[in-house]
């Protein structure tokens, strides 16, 4: 069986009734053999002392045949008792493999999820009494879909085992080990309450081990470990909430960078608990249009005149008021419904945009989740067909750090976007890689230098030399450039000083809602030549279209 399929467990119980019912009684053979016994010994008695007396009776040979048959029944009755003693024997051991097999994992012959349970519920038990504690660490491979992927399903399962019997190797000899099904793994055992560096002693030793290679067949396999440990302490009741805390702190483990062990603490969880709030909060806010796009300016620095509008997504939320992206992106983009919020907000601004001064364009931020869509250039196509706005009024704003991660599929996305006349800015430059080779590998039409460097290029001279390095860089490569987090005019000035660039930040404006950005351009007669009759009529037909089209 390999790691990819479901394990068909044996029920425990059900095979260990299903023996016993077929084993033979040995009641039935004691009670005939006690039966024969008795009758032996009181025809025996009779027949016996009569010959000895010699007062013999007729009747007595009679009684003799009946005591050669009840020897005989006796001997069969010894020999039947015999038999079943041996089959009893053979059953018994059958029922102790029936019941390994049910509670052990057949590739690595760890105890599988059910057994880890029983098992820990005893030591708990057994700690308790003793006055100690007991840890338990969930562990997960951290690169195991990829190697899996690349090496095939056997060099896995070969993996599997030899990490099993790295973690039996480096855990206690009491330890309860169990995999609990494709490459995660728990461990359970018991620690002195007063001295829990026992337990980060064992899971450093653990996480080093599993990242030294590994020698699978011919070749050799490098992955490491991310571990989560919860522990007892007389308060947690079962044994489902231990796991799930490990299992809390081995996600966490995860997000801090892999490859480490992490204890689970009480926040972990009202993380947890608000991260699911905010998944089903967006669900249900989705469909009630409560994802809305904010727009901020975008200013060229030289003329003062603007350029167009960053795009960035707001939750209008029923209760809570303006929600910003950084509490529902992430979210969005771990629960797969990024694409869906942003389809929402790019819709709403481009229906809004296309009447507007025809020199204004929108920007709009695509996240690390969906450059691995590879249908991401297509919907957008789309979006931008079913919309009527113009492909070259819409800019890309992608991270770099987003863009390396997925080279491939990015490459693909932005030469289609690019086909199509869509423009691609570089967004957060100066925060990842800032590689050049990268920077000339793809065709980009403009740097935006992260905010971070901007508000505080007055008083870190390395911020400063930094704009003013990537700002050399653009004008080598003929990229222009725009500064992010403009927040006072200081700012704006000693940009001015370093080289025309567009810019944006709190000096300009604030991102700020429909209703404020056509006031806005109403005000500088860019909003365009419809009446907002003409523009109803126009959202009408519009609406209309889509129908059609859906
Ligand atoms: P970002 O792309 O770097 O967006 C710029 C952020 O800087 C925005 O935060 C903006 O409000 C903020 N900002 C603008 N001017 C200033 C300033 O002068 N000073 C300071 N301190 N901050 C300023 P926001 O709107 O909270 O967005 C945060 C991030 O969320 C964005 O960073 C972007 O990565 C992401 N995001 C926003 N909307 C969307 C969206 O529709 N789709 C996706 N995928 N990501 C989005
Ligand atoms: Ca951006
Ligand atoms: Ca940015």
């Amino acid at each position: 069986m390999t790691q990819g399929e479901f394990q068909v467990e044996l029920d425990e119980d059900e095979a260990v009734k299903a023996l016993a019912e077929q084993t033979p009684r040995p009641v039935i053979t004691i009670a005939i053999g006690l039966m024969a016994i008795s009758m032996f010994a009181a025809i025996g008695g009779v027949v016996i002392a009569n010959i000895l007396n010699g007062t013999a009776t007729e009747r007595d040979p009679i009684l003799a045949i009946a005591l050669l048959l009840n020897i005989a029944l006796i001997l069969i009755g010894w020999r039947h008792h015999k038999e079943v003693t041996r089959e009893l024997a053979s059953h018994s051991e059958a029922a102790k493999r029936a019941r390994a097999l049910a509670s052990r994992d057949p590739l690595t012959g760890f105890y599988n999820r059910r057994a880890l349970n029983r098992e820990i519920q005893g030591a708990l038990a057994k700690a308790d009494q003793r006055q100690r504690a007991v840890a338990l660490f969930v562990i997960d491979l951290d690169s195991f879909k990829f190697i899996n992927d690349l090496n095939g399903h056997h060099i896995g399962d070969l993996l599997l085992k030899s990490v099993a019997s790295r973690i039996a190797d480096a855990m206690p000899n009491s330890a309860i080990n169990a995999r609990l099904g494709g490459d995660e793994f728990a461990t359970a055992f018991e620690f002195d309450l007063n001295d829990p560096s026992e337990v980060d002693d064992v899971a450093e030793m653990l996480i080093e081990r599993l990242s030294q290679p590994f020698a699978v067949e011919d070749q050799t396999v490098q992955t490491s470990a991310s571990l989560g440990i919860s522990r007892s302490d007389g308060q947690v009741e079962s044994v489902e909430t231990l796991l799930r805390r490990a299992d809390i702190a081995m996600y966490a483990a995860k997000k801090q960078g892999k490859n480490r062990a992490v204890w689970f603490d009480g926040s972990m969880e009202r993380i947890l608990e608000t991260r699911n709030r905010i998944e089903t909060g967006i669900r249900n806010g989705l469909p009630n249009g409560e994802f809305v796009p904010y727009y901020e300016k975008q200013i060229d620095m030289l003329t003062g005149q603007l350029r167009g509008f960053e795009v960035l997504a707001r939750w209008e939320h029923p209760t809570r008021g303006t929600i910003m992206p950084d509490e529902f992106i992430s979210v969005a983009e771990e629960c797969g419904l990024i694409t869906e919020l942003s389809e929402t907000v790019m819709r709403q601004a481009f229906l809004e945009a296309r009447e507007w001064d025809s020199s204004l364009t929108l920007s709009i931020n695509i996240s690390p989740a969906q450059l691995k869509d590879t249908w991401l250039a297509q919907k957008i196509i789309k979006l931008l067909t079913e919309t009527n706005f113009p492909p070259h009024r819409l800019e890309i704003e992608i991270t770099e750090t987003a863009l390396f991660d997925n080279m491939g599929v990015a490459q693909a996305i932005i030469s289609s976007l690019k086909n199509q006349g869509v423009k691609i800015a570089l967004d957060d430059f100066g925060t990842g890689y800032s590689s050049l080779s990268h920077l000339r590998a793809l065709p980009f039409d403009r740097i935006k230098i992260d905010r971070s460097f901007i508000s505080s290029i007055n008083e870190d001279g390395e911020s400063e030399a930094i704009v003013d390095a990537i700002t050399r860089l653009g004008e080598s490569l003929n990229l222009p450039i725009t500064a992010e987090g403009v927040e006072n005019d200081k700012i704006e000035r000693r940009l001015k000083k370093i080289g025309p660039m567009h810019g944006q930040g709190w000096y300009f404006g604030e991102p700020m809602p429909i209703g404020e950005a056509r006031e806005l351009l109403a005000g500088m007669d860019l909003l365009g030549s419809m009446t907002p009759e003409e523009r109803a009529e126009q959202a009408l037909r519009d609406l209309q279209k889509l129908r059609r089209s859906a």
